[in-house]
């Protein structure tokens, strides 16, 4: 478990934690309290290739006392994913993506609308209490002289100003609405500019940006509720989603991909990479495997796996992942070395006498931060045995050394020179 050195300080964990993780100068962060202590009686190969079955420190702590000591073990895991369900009410005013005018104000065609990106993008929009707009709308005469609907006896209602104000919600808008003694609509207001097919533009923009900001759907929903502020539903979010982003983000990233690798040229190139499944455990669906350039830090591949393809086995994801990041990497750059965790499918295919890559000469790498979580994990199964448990007091200590080697060691055996002679002259304390 060991790795060269500058490579190893880009210690990544996953697509979400590499920028983070590569920002910080080698340090390991405990909790408060020692890591936990939980023997798992799954392979070693297992442990070693899985980020999942990791328990990262935490203090569980009884709010007193109780009759039975639960069981923590075998409470169900609940995902991060899965952990907004307070969304069972219903959108009775889900917009819809389809042409509707319902939001347009009869006979008014002064009413902002959006005919380009730059009339929308960036354009200045807040909260505003309705109240407030209760308040503004006590001074707006519509500019309509008499309400012109035809009543059931086919006659004009002829009705004349003042005009009763409404405020309804629809989506993110609010709507004014003036009616006569009748309650024939005679003027709207919309707080929001229409687009085509009378699209609201912050409907329209809240749908695209809770993507592009990397949030989800369910829990911006959940924040509007507690705001009390209207929101479209779940169907409208997917439609905009499917119409409208993902073919952009695609198009998007493989332009900016390209500019990348064609910078790449002429280059050896150093590489971190890792898979991140969509769920933790052994039933996850997809497998997105992200590849970084380790000079610059830029995402250079990512590559996502569906369960269907390899077989409903979720454990070979992650190879047939690593497959199609390399297979189409070492056609388009220098690749020198990669670096992932110890995933024992990607080490055999790296294997430089008879792995799948051999011919390429790629140097692979561990990085230490998988083999720090992954020491860790050994230690503290370890100390399970009663005899051993006085280890459990010497976890932190020992991967703190072993983080320590990995970043002081120029190679594999200046490496366990350090990790043996750890009292001497070499150890820093
Ligand atoms: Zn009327």
């Amino acid at each position: 478990m060991v790795k060269d050195k500058h490579t190893s300080e880009k210690a990544s964990k996953g697509s979400a934690g590499v920028e983070e993780l590569a920002r910080l100068e080698c340090r390991i962060d405990w909790a408060v309290n020692p890591p936990p202590v939980k023997a798992s009686d799954t392979d070693d190969e297992e442990q070693d290739s899985s980020d999942e079955e990791y328990i990262p420190p935490l203090s569980l702590q009884l709010g007193g006392a109780l009759p039975n000591v639960p069981n923590f073990d075998a409470l169900p895991v609940i995902g991060l994913e899965e952990t907004v369900h307070d969304l069972t009410a219903d959108f009775e005013s889900e917009p819809s993506t389809d042409p509707d005018s319902s939001t347009a104000s009869p006979a008014d065609s002064n009413v902002p609308t959006v005919q380009k990106a730059e009339d929308i993008v960036g354009a200045k929009a807040s909260i505003v209490y309705d109240d407030c707009l209760k308040y503004l709308a006590a001074f707006v005469t519509p500019p309509v002289k008499q309400c012109t609907a035809i009543n059931v006896t086919g006659a004009t209602c002829q009705h004349h100003p003042p005009f009763l104000v409404n405020i309804k919600g629809k989506g993110t808008a609010s709507m004014l609405e003036w009616s006569c003694a009748d309650g024939h609509i005679v003027w709207r207001w919309v707080s929001q500019p229409l687009m085509k097919y009378g699209l609201q533009a912050g409907d329209f923009m809240l749908s695209t940006n809770i993507l592009l900001s990397g949030n989800n759907y369910a829990k911006i929903a959940l924040l509007f509720r507690f705001m009390n502020m209207g929101i479209f539903g779940p169907n409208y979010f997917f439609s905009i989603q499917d119409t409208y982003c993902v073919d952009s983000i695609k198009n998007y990233w493989m332009e900016k991909r390209a500019d990348v690798i064609a910078r790449l040229q002429d280059k050896d190139v150093v590489v971190l990479a890792d898979g991140r499944n969509d769920t933790p455990g052994h039933c996850a669906q997809y497998c997105s495997y992200t590849t970084m350039e380790n000079d610059t830090l830029e995402i250079i591949s990512v590559v996502t796996v569906d369960k269907r393809q390899t077989d409903r086995r979720s454990a070979m994801m992650e190879k047939e992942a690593f497959i199609l990041t390399m297979d189409q990497l070492v056609t388009e750059v220098k690749l020198v070395e990669i670096c992932t965790d110890a995933h024992s499918q990607i080490g055999a295919m790296m294997d430089p006498v008879k792995g799948r890559y051999k011919d390429h000469r790629i140097h692979h790498s561990l990085d230490m931060w998988h083999g720090a979580k992954n020491l860790a994990k050994k230690i503290a199964a370890a100390a399970q045995v009663k005899e051993l448990s006085v280890l459990i007091l010497w976890l932190k200590d020992i991967v703190n050394h072993f983080w320590w080697c990995c970043k002081t060691a120029d190679s594999y055996e200046e490496f366990l020179l350090y990790c043996e002679n750890i009292n001497s002259k070499w150890y820093p304390l």
